[in-house]
């Protein structure tokens, strides 16, 4: 249940005074992009915040305000030229004669207006204050549909229908004006309950922070451009507000998810030792490092939660592996999500190739695993004959029953967010499971803390030994032929290459026409020895391309993304991505991962079209610069700003609406201390002070914090 003060907030628009079916229909629209089409609310205006501010200072006198500029000025009616005008003719627009208090003149200058009401708006005789662009028109002065008219009186601060001397302009919506969305806005604000204190108030006061009514009134209705600032007290106040509210969230979250009793799971160490005997290769230090600290979580009572982050390449199956073994001799089974079938499959690969020697039981169970076949993986795990069971989500649906599940790896690669991973694990791990989110691509510190905060962070920044670096060009399409060339002479010599076509659209078939149009091409030139791969190809035939590009009977592999993950074939040493400027940079990254793990040379070519956007060219070059994922990362926050989520919200929806990162990054250490300080005074946040914090919890609607409060 909501709190009752604030229910007024989460109304719909239409509540507020002034606010018809028209305008709800454009606030809808505007807002959109977070509600998938659902109804604007009063606390979405709230939220919107303006981005600049235009002045509209006073000048007294027409003759001191600048043609071509926006004036403001004092006024007396003069009189009313209705359609026609000095020109003659019906069809001329409807003509207001103003004039100043030295008598310069002026006219406001209607099109299709209303003359009733423009007659009450501008009485003859009477003192306007109007605000608009001043042209000159034929020797005279014109104002068109002014911006702005009230009465003298009006214009007094806090005036109904006030004048703003500094107006707020926000982003708007086709057919929606700023001064409607003003005023809207301005209803809302309104509307703010006054609601006690939930920061700690020796830090709002060491701040000179205003409250959390006094900051949003302040944002709407700012003095200078310099109010909107990260800055801002305003906004900074409002920004920690966010952030506290996420902190909390996570907090609350990971709090939850370690009360329930975690387990010892301690190994004698006999299936590790025959994995590691067994490996054609030594684990690197980070992967000593991460598996020790996995091994610490899962020796302790406590529920493991830890995020095991690595770029592409840096060996986290192995790892994944070796901590399942542990859970396998501590006498409990363990599973692995992949976010794809394809990345399943390689998964149970490698992990079976390397876990074989331990004679650990794997099975394999994605969507296409049916009929008699699921039945037997299916009774098997629920009997325990099965120690790692290795699929998609499918592995969690209601009707798999494992024996005993005690270690779950889910393979994220960014595309689950908090909430479905809660889900995840509260169905996998019924029991208190422990749990190990594993990632590729390199997260940045901040947006670490934003979206992990619940989890402790393993990392492995340390690549296997013997990686060449790989040679990354970026290249005009229209030297396309060149590097066509010397694809073919490097096939001649042995070499394979992947070909990634352009993402077109958000539209499958059109990525899929390209890349067909291309296969066909290249086909013309190497025959036989060109393979296709693409998201509408059917699980079968996909193994079939990909086993024939593994096995060396295909040179070239043309792909839409979907070689993205789960892709390891290490003699592939080329790797093309046509129109890379569409890319974003953590794409790219995965993509190029793909390449460089064998003992070949290795070399990736960014085929791009020009003319590049200066965003585009920032990107390409960053890519040339380093392969060190931890810096793509940094450099991908820094680029996209505001710390967007990479994919694990839909895509444009900044995960904050008023915080900004890295502008606000202080603001979150500081957030996460008070957050975590509080959850441990109060673990329950039962206490009188978390009332508030509550409040809080509802305003920024972490609904999924909340319930899990509630239910204790
Ligand atoms: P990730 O999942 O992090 O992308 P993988 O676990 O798939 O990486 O490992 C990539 C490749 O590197 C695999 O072929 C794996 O066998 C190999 N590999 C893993 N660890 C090492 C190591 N310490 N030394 C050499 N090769 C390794
Ligand atoms: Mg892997």
């Amino acid at each position: 249940m909501r709190p009752p003060r604030l229910v007024p907030l989460f109304a719909t628009v239409r509540s507020l005074k002034g606010v018809g079916p028209k305008v709800e229909g454009l606030l809808n629209k505007l807002f959109a992009p977070r509600h998938e089409g659902g109804h604007a609310r009063v606390i979405d205006l709230l939220w919107h915040l303006p981005v600049s501010v235009i002045d509209r200072p006073v000048t007294p006198r027409i003759a001191d305000a600048r043609i071509g500029d926006l004036a403001t000025l004092e006024v007396i009616v003069t009189e009313h030229r209705p359609g026609g005008g000095r020109r003659g003719g019906a069809r001329g627009p409807y003509r207001v004669l103003v004039e100043d208090g030295a008598g310069a003149a002026l006219e406001l200058v209607y099109f299709n207006a209303d003359p009733t009401y423009l007659k009450r708006l501008l009485p003859e005789g009477s003192k306007r204050l109007i605000s608009g662009k001043l042209e000159s028109y034929d020797g005279g002065l014109q104002m068109p549909h002014p911006d702005h008219v009230s009465t003298i009186q009006g214009a007094e601060p806090g005036g109904a229908g006030a004048l703003p001397l500094h107006e707020p302009v926000y982003p708007l919506t086709a057919g929606l004006t700023n001064t409607t969305l003003r005023k809207a806005i301005g209803e809302a604000v309104l509307r703010l309950p006054n609601l006690p204190e939930w920061t700690d108030a020796g830090f709002v006061a060491k701040n000179a922070w205003p409250n959390f009514a006094q900051a949003l009134a302040r944002l709407h209705a700012p003095d200078a451009e310099a109010d909107l600032l990260p800055s801002a007290p305003a906004r900074a106040r409002l920004a920690y507000d966010e952030l506290l509210a996420n902190q909390l969230a996570l907090a609350v979250i990971r709090a939850r998810l370690k009360r329930r009793a975690g387990r010892r799971l301690e190994g004698h160490g006999k299936l590790r030792k025959a994995i590691l005997a067994a490996l054609p290769f030594k684990l690197t230090g980070a992967q000593k490092r991460a598996l020790s600290e996995i091994d610490a979580d899962l020796a302790s009572p406590d529920r493991m939660l830890r995020l095991l982050q690595g770029d592409v390449g840096s060996g986290k199956t192995v790892v994944a592996l070796l901590a399942m073994a542990t859970a396998v001799e501590a006498g409990a089974q363990a599973a692995l999500m992949a976010p794809t079938e394809l990345l399943a499959r390689q998964h149970l690969k490698t992990i079976g190739e390397f876990g074989s020697p331990a004679g650990l039981r794997i099975a394999l169970l994605t969507g296409r695993e049916r009929g008699r076949e699921r039945t037997g993986i299916v009774e098997a795990v629920q009997a325990g004959r099965i120690d790692i069971l290795i699929g998609t989500h499918a592995i969690f649906q209601e009707h798999i029953v494992f024996n005993d599940l005690g270690f779950v790896v889910i393979d994220e690669q960014h595309r689950f967010g908090v909430h479905q991973r809660l889900a995840l694990q509260e169905k996998g791990g019924g029991s208190g499971a422990e749990l190990l989110v594993m990632t590729a691509t390199p997260i940045p510190r901040t947006l670490l803390l934003t979206n992990y905060g619940d989890m402790d962070v393993s990392r492995l920044d340390e690549k296997p030994p013997g990686r060449k670096p790989i040679a990354t060009r970026i290249v005009p399409l229209e030297r396309l032929d060149e590097v066509v060339a010397g694809i073919e002479r490097a096939v001649r010599g042995g070499a394979q290459a992947y070909w990634v076509c352009p993402l077109v659209a958000e539209s499958e078939l059109l990525d899929l026409a390209a890349a067909e149009e291309r296969h066909a091409a290249l086909a013309k030139r190497f025959g036989g020895k060109v393979g296709l791969v693409h998201g509408k190809l059917g699980g079968k035939d996909k193994d079939r391309v990909m086993a024939e590009f593994a096995s060396g009977a295909l040179s070239i592999l043309v792909s839409t993304t979907v070689i993205e993950v789960g892709v390891d074939v290490p003699n592939a040493s080329i790797m093309i991505i046509e129109h890379a400027e569409r890319f974003g940079l953590a794409q790219l990254h995965q993509l190029r991962g793909r390449v460089g793990r064998g003992a070949k040379e290795s070399s990736c070519i960014l085929l791009y079209r020009q003319p590049l956007s200066e965003a585009a060219r920032e990107r390409l070059n960053v890519m040339r610069r380093t392969e060190d994922g931890f810096v793509i990362a940094e450099e991908d926050l820094r680029l996209r700003g505001g710390g967007e989520l990479l994919g694990t919200r839909q895509s444009g929806v900044p995960l904050f609406r008023i915080a900004q990162l890295p502008e606000h990054e202080s603001l979150l250490q500081a957030a996460r201390d008070e957050a975590r300080l509080t959850l441990s005074r109060d673990p329950e946040l039962k206490g009188k002070a978390a009332e508030t914090l509550r409040l809080l919890l509802y305003l920024f609607e972490r609904d999924d914090a909340i319930k899990l409060m509630r239910a204790g």
